[in-house]
């Protein structure tokens, strides 16, 4: 095992959050061991932002919730933990596991179904999914332990499963998702272990894990502000089969146009809702039905409805997608012909409409892309046309309505 000092490392304690250094130093005058570990140590060696600094420990759930009150509670039931409230911030305190052992932890196939046996530190290491993501740093001490050679590993940018490649994805192959989402974040290379691991039976396997899962992973894929360099190793590696019904064979202009707009958005610290993404991605499919229940002589919208439904329906499979985020797929679907045809007397309500502002970005970034699926209606140029109408004044906008048809 290598100890090295924080110093020579260049991580400094003054750059952490206080939340952070407050759990640490309070788990630690408790008389536990604790550290940080993940994506904050891994972020801060590389000299980005984490997105958040999770914490590791030798005390057990109950005994966080003990050291900390009513700022803690436990959750979780597979994977048990504490969240831990410091200042406006939420702290993740995990407790060293060990690594599954018997057959009570896993399925026939060798799925990880419970990981709730504690360990130590040592232990805990080697149960994490790439090295990069195993260092513990402790920063009231200013030591780093680094049990797999992560150091090397970052200083190479390379991507290693920790321990046997094969088993650890059929313990997980969520990993396969995870390795991915680092490689466009990090811009770092898969070593030849974790690269052998891209076939088709191991992306088989992501069939069985639970669609909430598959979710929550899915958002943090498209949320990370890398899927400009994520998408195509999604749709090259094949794993976008297994996230989405009936993918198209590549990002289709709108999906990548989107996908520019969300990390832009992202990386000027703007809000941006996951399922919009999803709005862009299962846009063709929606058409398709579109077109299909047109035919059947329906109100149009009546189709719209049912279109609607069966995309969001069958993708629920896949990934399980919550109630408002389909409603706000569906209210930016629907509000696409209203805004690319609509009649002047509708312009004021539309505007006014609570999913406008997801409806009209919708509509400029198709009309951007030139939206170039067969049965996409044109935007007639409505985009610019509701772009520049909200610069205007209400006297302008009246103007701008009454000159409208
Ligand atoms: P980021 O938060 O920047 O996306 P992260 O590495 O912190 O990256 P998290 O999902 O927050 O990722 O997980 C925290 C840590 O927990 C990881 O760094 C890793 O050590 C461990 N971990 C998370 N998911 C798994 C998994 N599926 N298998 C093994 N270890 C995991
Ligand atoms: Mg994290």
């Amino acid at each position: 095992m290598a100890e090295r000092a924080a110093k020579q490392l260049e991580l400094n304690k003054s750059e952490l959050p206080n939340s952070i250094i407050e759990v640490i130093a309070t788990l630690s005058r408790a008389g536990f061991d604790a550290y940080i570990v993940g994506g904050g140590v891994r972020d801060t060696l590389l000299g980005l932002r984490p997105k958040d600094f999770d914490a590791v420990t030798d005390a057990k759930p109950h005994e966080v919730k003990d050291v900390f009150g009513k700022r803690c509670r436990v959750i979780g039931r597979r994977f048990q933990l504490a969240h831990v409230y410091s200042g406006r911030d939420l702290i993740e305190v995990a407790t060293f596991r060990a690594p599954p052992t018997n057959d009570a932890h896993t399925t026939q196939e060798g799925m990880l179904i419970r990981d709730n046996v504690w360990g130590d530190i040592k232990q805990d290491f080697a149960r994490r999914d790439f090295s990069i993501n195993a260092l513990y740093y402790q920063p009231l001490k200013g030591i780093v332990h680094d049990f797999c050679g992560a150091v090397d590993d970052i200083n190479s940018k390379t991507l290693r499963l920790l321990g046997d490649a094969p088993v650890r994805i059929e313990e997980d192959p969520v990993r396969l998702l995870r390795a991915l989402r680092f490689k466009a974040k990090l811009g770092f290379d898969f070593d030849d272990a974790l690269a052998a691991q891209f076939h088709d039976d191991n992306w088989a396997l992501l069939d069985q894990i639970s669609p909430h899962r598959l979710y929550d992973e899915s958002q943090k894929m498209f949320t990370g502000g890398y899927l400009v360099p994520l998408l195509p190793l999604l749709f090259e590696s094949g794993a976008i089969e297994h996230l989405i019904i009936y993918p198209p064979s590549e990002p289709t202009a709108l999906v990548q146009q989107v996908a520019v707009n969300t990390d832009k958005r992202i990386g000027a610290g703007k809000s941006i809702n996951p399922a919009f993404f999803y709005a862009a991605l299962l846009w063709d499919n929606y058409l398709y039905q579109l077109d299909k229940f047109k035919k059947r002589n329906m109100p149009f919208a009546d189709a719209q409805m049912q279109a609607a439904s069966k995309v969001i329906d069958r993708q629920r499979i896949k990934t399980a997608i919550p109630k408002f985020a389909e409603q706000f797929i569906r209210d930016i679907w629907l509000l696409q012909p209203k805004l690319s045809a609509p009649r002047s007397k509708q312009i004021v309500q539309l505007a006014e409409h609570p999913r406008f502002r997801a409806g009209f970005d919708f509509l400029l970034l198709r009309e951007e892309c030139g939206d170039s699926h067969p049965l996409a209606e044109s935007t007639n140029g409505m985009g610019a046309w509701w772009q520049h109408y909200q610069t205007l004044s209400e006297d302008e906008q009246q103007a701008a309505i009454a000159n409208f048809d």
